[in-house]
């Protein structure tokens, strides 16, 4: 037989490529003696070894075990008559190693014939290395190597690239720290077993970067196992974050691998397991919906959507369902109306905004069009199953026949978003016909008790004439982004009216308003607007405060304040509107963009001495102070609230004790000062303390009996403390003492045991338990102590908790009913 390929050709390095038209060699196999004939000499020659080298003398013993267990396989399917497809097999002989293509035919039961084909050989080991190095350092597929722990061994440099580790990263650590811990473990845990069982996996899996990132990869695990047994595990990856096509409607381990958000099943036990751990006080709804991006910006919208939503921080749970429907569980605290509708509707607003951050533009634009699915537990829906098909059904059936998107399952959710809708054309009407007045509340100084500031705060008005409710109206308009237009022109009559109010009170009165920062634009465009329309009241500046909520702008370092920085330098005001509620955060009182901190009537309302409110509004404004923040209260309702406000220096108030917000024409020159009248003398003694208390000869705890008796008898102290050092621990009063002195003593029946007992310690007779007050006390700490029963005396002590003096119930009682201080 002539040779397949010249010994000469040599092709990548020395090594031999038998191409297709390498030659066949014959064989044959005879059942009847197990004897297999073949052209050894061809084998040899194919192999390039020359004639004299030694050779084996028979063809199986060519193979290792498990290529001849393949062969065996394939003989016993010919000769039971099956037409098997040629096999690949190896030999790995004398330094060379080849593979061959065998095929053959059943003559007859004992005889089997065909061919052998050389189809790659590589005459020495150096050249495999060479070649696996080659195939090692492919810029397309990633390479993994593992022990049989999993422990990385190597990887190559297309991995590193993808994955963004170095090598270095990776040694001797578990392929554990590739999993994006959401395909869950059962995945992992069959893929394991699927490699050890049968040797090797396949699929498309998802993978974690080093910064956190999960991408697509489609991933080969095979298990090699060395002669001496070791086992490695050797990974195959290709990254296809760029071929997103290819997992389109894939799911691996419960997991959508586009969206990477979990599939039907998944998603509904996360539910489930929701449902069973959720706070009193919260309801769960399901919001589905499905965006129909145009086709050629599907995949990556999807993908986009699908980590936008993953993004969102908090209890919610989501899931990519029946391969188009992004459905998201939320957890709600209920509100006081049955339906919860104000909650539910606060928290859908507020998934779709957190929703806006993290996607594109053209993503965001695309759900915004998207009718959403509602379901509410316990309104329609038990479980998970229901929740979700509810919501399902809402989103298919646009269960409100106006064009509104958010669609709810249940009747009366859907009439309340019916009344929204209208609400919204009122108010859209409204304002595009003008109809916004303006009203103004005084904010008065606790100074001179004088209105020195008017809020304006805008009215908006039906078609019918009635007054819409405020809150309410401004909410839609920033939904329906009107709120700038609308500031603007609220802003503009109170400038004007400023004029008027200054005329009405005889003196230069300054002028609040409100700006919204929700107002669906960038800030810096909408500061922009309001300091073109300010441009044409430069002299009214140091007399005009804007009203801030959002934290957006008190966040920002320079960019977005820069122009309100420029207006401040010429005199504007800017104020931290209902600060303690939302958004705002002490971390922005440092920075310094802000003038004047309006404390939320939420920690204004029923205020009392040494509550929690109590301690966070001084804290606020003692804060305030030190950064020269002016603080005002607002929604202060009643002179209890006022004094406790004055008390801690908080410099201005605002509220309905004062007067509500009323038109122009309905406000005088009234100042406030009758309305305080009496306020003012109680509050001038707020801090003259000194007055209310006394200080009765104090005695050490081993003070005798005698002593003490010495005292209350030439005295008319009612009480003595008992003082440790500094510091009192406990005191004497007459009646006490009278119980431990006998009344014998000093008269004729005195007796020797009366004697004794004048040695008595006052540390035996003394009361250990008394109110304590500290130094600084205001009169409203008094009278609150009185109500709430508090015995007498009280030991007045400092900073230190060192006695300083003591009121007891004479005292008391005289300052009280005199209103004016004794002793
Ligand atoms: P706000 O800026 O916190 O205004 C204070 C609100 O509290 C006003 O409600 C006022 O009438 C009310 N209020 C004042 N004193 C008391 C009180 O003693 N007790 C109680 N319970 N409430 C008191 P109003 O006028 O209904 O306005 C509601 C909100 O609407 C305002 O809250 C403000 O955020 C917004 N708003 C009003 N006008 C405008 C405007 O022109 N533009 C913008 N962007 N928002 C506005
Ligand atoms: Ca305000
Ligand atoms: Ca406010």
């Amino acid at each position: 037989m002539s040779q397949i390929i010249p010994s000469n050709q040599k092709i990548y390095d020395n090594a031999h490529i038998a191409t297709n038209s390498g030659q066949e060699i014959p064989w044959t196999l005879n059942a009847a003696d197990n004897s297999i004939s073949v052209g050894l000499e061809d084998i040899k020659r194919a192999m390039s070894l020359s004639e004299t080298s030694p050779f084996e003398n028979e063809f199986l013993p060519l193979l290792d075990k498990p290529e001849q267990n393949k062969f065996f396989e394939y003989i016993s399917k010919l000769f039971q008559g099956e037409e098997p497809a040629p096999i690949k097999v190896c030999i790995n002989k004398f330094n060379i190693l080849s593979y061959w293509l065998i095929s053959a035919k059943k003559l007859s039961s004992t005889l089997i014939a065909g061919f052998i084909k050389p189809i790659f050989i590589c005459p020495n080991t150096n050249d495999l290395i060479s070649y696996f190095q080659q195939l090692f350092d492919s810029s397309h597929y990633g390479i993994l190597v593992t022990d049989s722990d999993t422990k990385i061994i190597l990887c190559n440099s297309c991995f590193e690239r993808s994955t963004l580790y170095d090598v270095s990263d990776l040694l001797g650590k578990k392929t554990s720290i590739f999993s994006a811990s959401k395909h869950g473990r059962k995945f992992y845990k069959e893929m394991w077993e699927e490699i050890r069982n049968k040797g090797s996996w396949s699929g498309k899996i998802l993978t974690k970067r080093k910064d956190g990132v999960a991408i697509p990869q489609q991933l080969t695990i095979q298990k090699i196992i060395s002669k001496d047994n070791n086992v490695f595990f050797f990974g195959i990856c290709s990254d296809l974050s760029r071929a997103l096509d290819v997992i389109d409607g894939t799911q691996r381990g419960g997991i959508d691998l586009l969206t990477q958000l979990p599939s039907e099943s998944l998603y509904k036990n996360k539910i489930d397991i929701a449902l069973k751990i959720l706070p009193k006080g919260y309801g769960l709804m399901v919001v589905s919906f499905s965006p129909s991006f145009l086709e050629e910006n599907r995949i990556e919208g999807r993908k986009i959507l699908g980590n936008s939503i993953a993004q969102i921080q908090g209890q919610i749970i989501s899931g990519f369902i029946k391969n188009e429907v992004f459905s998201i569980a939320i957890p709600y605290p209920k509100s006081s109306d049955s339906s919860h509708s104000l909650a539910i509707f606060d928290t859908i607003k507020n998934v779709f905004e957190k929703i806006k951050l993290g996607a594109n533009e053209e993503v965001y634009d695309v759900v915004t069009e998207t009718t959403i699915g509602v379901s509410v537990l316990g309104l329609d829906a038990n479980s998970s199953t229901r929740l979700v098909s509810h919501s399902l059904q809402a989103m298919y059936e646009k269960h409100i026949t106006t064009n509104h998107r958010v669609c709810f399952f249940n009747q009366s959710l859907h009439d309340k978003a019916k009344s929204r809708i209208q609400l919204e054309q009122t108010v859209a009407e409204a304002i595009r016909e003008k109809r916004i007045d303006a009203y103004f509340q005084p904010i008065v100084c606790t100074q001179s008790w004088k209105a020195i500031k008017y809020e304006t705060l805008c009215r908006l008005t039906s078609a019918e004439g009635e007054i819409l409710n405020t809150q309410e109206a401004i909410s839609v308009a920033e939904d329906l982004n009107l709120i700038s237009e609308l500031d603007l022109v609220v802003a503009e009559l109170a400038i004007d009216a400023r004029k008027q109010l200054s005329k009405i009170h005889g003196r230069d009165i300054e002028i609040c308003f409100n700006i919204s920062i929700n107002a669906g634009k960038p800030i810096k465009s909408l500061f922009k607007n309001v300091a073109r329309m300010l441009r044409k009241h430069v002299k009214d500046l140091p007399y005009i405060t804007l009203e801030l909520t959002e934290s957006a702008y008190f966040n920002s370092e320079s960019s977005n304040s820069e122009i309100l920085h420029r207006l401040r330098k010429s005199g504007l005001k800017v104020a931290i509107d209902d600060f303690g509620t939302g958004y705002s955060s002490f971390a922005y009182l440092k920075n310094g963009n802000f003038d004047i901190l309006k404390i939320d009537r939420e920690f204004i309302k029923d205020i009392t001495l040494g509550s929690h409110n109590y301690y966070i509004v001084k804290m606020i404004t003692e804060l305030s102070h030190t950064l020269g923040v002016e603080v005002v209260a607002e929604g202060v309702e009643n002179e209890e609230e006022i004094k406790i406000l004055q008390s801690l220096n908080v410099d201005l108030i605002q509220g309905y004790y004062f007067d509500r917000p009323k038109p122009i024409d309905e406000i005088d020159e009234c100042d406030f000062e009758s309305l305080t009248g009496n306020l003012k003398t109680e509050l001038k003694h707020i801090h003259s303390n000194t007055e209310l208390t006394y200080r009765p000869t104090s005695i050490d705890p081993e003070v005798h009996l005698v002593t003490i008796k010495e005292i209350f008898d030439s005295t008319d102290f009612t009480v003595l403390p008992v003082l440790n050092g500094k510091r009192c621990v406990g005191y004497v009063d007459r009646e006490t003492f009278n119980h431990h002195c006998p009344i014998s003593l000093g008269t004729d029946k005195e007796t020797t045991r009366d004697l004794h007992s004048l040695n008595k310690p006052a540390s035996l007779m003394m009361k250990t338990k008394f109110v304590e007050i500290h130094e600084t006390f205001s009169h409203y700490e008094v009278k609150e102590k009185i109500r709430n029963g508090r015995e007498f005396p009280w030991i007045v002590i400092n900073d230190n908790g060192d006695y300083v003096s003591m009121i007891d119930n004479h005292s008391a009682i005289q300052y009280l009913n005199q209103d004016c201080p004794i002793r």
